[in-house]
């Protein structure tokens, strides 16, 4: 892992806890009947929620192209559905609910 993504992740580990945001999160997910799970944020962006190939893209590239298997979504699109995928793999969940592909 490189020095940057390091420190990102460190830095908001540390503002998931110190602000509390992090326990908001699991109150408000409970209040609705739902969980919180943390995943690791490391590649969400960079990788294909298609076929979980890497493409490497800067900030400002806001579209996510895939040239392995053709997925063209919003980059937040793709990295929400690899990390919806993450916290379902941390909680024994094979596959996404049809509504969320
Ligand atoms: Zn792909």
């Amino acid at each position: 892992m490189n020095t940057a993504l390091w420190t990102v992740q460190v830095l908001w580990g540390v503002f998931f806890s110190v602000t509390g945001f992090g326990k908001i999160l699991v109150f408000k997910a409970a209040n609705a009947g739902k969980q919180a799970v943390a995943v690791p944020p490391a590649y969400t962006s960079q990788r294909c929620s298609g076929c979980g190939a890497g493409v490497a893209k800067g900030l400002s590239v806001r579209w996510h192209a895939c040239p392995d298997c053709g997925a063209s979504l919003l980059r937040d699109h793709n990295a929400a559905l690899n990390i919806l995928r993450a916290g379902q793999a941390r909680q024994g969940v094979g596959a996404l609910a049809p509504a969320m592909n």
